[in-house]
């Protein structure tokens, strides 16, 4: 075997071994987010990651679902505040990358079109931003709300909310998908012709809404990987903010890295990150979840992760 051949047989190796390590260590936290199906009982994690509480039992919790619900109970969020802030000191953003249920779905849609549609960098820049307004609103209403119910005068408030009281849950695409459909399934599944014609003439516009909502982040997400998580997520605008802070980065090696011609892990980066502009000694961009696509992708083996 001549060496450019040996060297590539190599870079194939590494490039399967991360990305199997990756979309295997996803499969299991789907499964682990999932256990009851194996009618295993819930345990007490809450992880930054996009999930739903509306499922009867899972082993792991959305922290940011449960910081809403707390709110709207005017309970101090202390547990979800802190499993954001330790995931995010210590991993970043990479929980996104390598844990997240709707993450992995959004990777696996990715696969069904060959080539994808490319966002500019003025469009992509502009949209970026769109996430942390939705963490905004949310944060705003549940926050006012809390405050008010604690000062005794919220009652009328959270009434005139109603399921709106925790507003990003209300609307949240992984809760339809994850606990919407799979009840409707069931429904469908034991129901009589008469009864289902009954429901569906009955379905509320709120279930309609939701449902047209997460149709469409999930054909966004077919023709942009990661779209959600890239312009609307407001579990990965909260880890963004909190990812420059991260003891976990990249590092790029500048003797390696052969920059002017090359370009392959920008390329590669489903997250538009531009790692050839950040500094070499360690980047923690605000938009990389981690998934070192970049690291398989340089054929120098100039990108390694790097921590603290
Ligand atoms: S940005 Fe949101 S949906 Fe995407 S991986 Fe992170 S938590 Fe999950
Ligand atoms: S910079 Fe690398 S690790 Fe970060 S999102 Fe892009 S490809 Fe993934």
């Amino acid at each position: 075997m001549t060496s450019a051949k040996e060297t590539a047989f190599r870079v194939k190796k590494v490039v399967w071994r991360i990305e199997t390590a990756r979309k295997t260590t996803q499969f299991l936290s789907f499964v682990l987010f999932n256990l009851v199906i194996f009618g295993l009982g819930p345990w007490p994690i809450l992880l930054p990651v996009l999930f739903s509480l509306g499922t009867p039992q899972k082993a792991a919790g959305d922290a940011f679902a449960m910081l809403q619900w707390m709110l709207q109970d005017h309970v101090f969020p202390w547990l979800p505040l802190a499993s954001f802030l330790l995931v995010a000191a210590l991993l970043g953003r990479s929980l996104c990358g390598w844990v997240c249920p709707f993450g992995f779905v959004q990777d696996l849609l990715g696969f069904i079109k060959r080539k994808h549609t490319e966002v500019s960098l003025r469009t992509h820049g502009g949209m970026v931003k769109v996430k942390y307004v939705v963490l905004m609103i949310t944060l705003f209403i549940s926050g006012t709300l809390a405050i008010s119910l604690a000062a005794g005068v919220g009652q009328s408030y959270k009434k005139a909310m109603g399921v709106f009281a925790a507003p990003f849950n209300a609307l949240s695409p992984a809760d339809t998908l994850f606990a919407i459909l799979p009840r409707i399934a069931l429904d469908v599944r034991y129901s009589s012709f008469e009864t289902l014609a009954a429901g569906i003439s009955s379905v509320q516009p709120l279930l309609w809404s939701r449902l047209i909502i997460m149709a469409i982040i999930l054909v966004l997400g077919v023709y942009v990987p990661r779209s959600w998580c890239r312009y609307l997520c407001p579990h990965g605008a909260a880890l963004a903010f909190l990812n420059r802070f991260s003891f976990l980065g990249l590092k790029r090696d500048p003797l390696k890295c052969t920059k002017a011609g090359c370009r392959a892990c920008v390329e590669a980066c489903p997250m538009k990150v531009p790692i050839l502009d950040l500094p070499w000694e360690k980047f923690t961009d605000p938009e990389c979840i981690y998934c070192l696509k970049c690291a398989e992708a340089c054929t120098t083996k100039a990108i390694k992760p790097k921590f603290p």
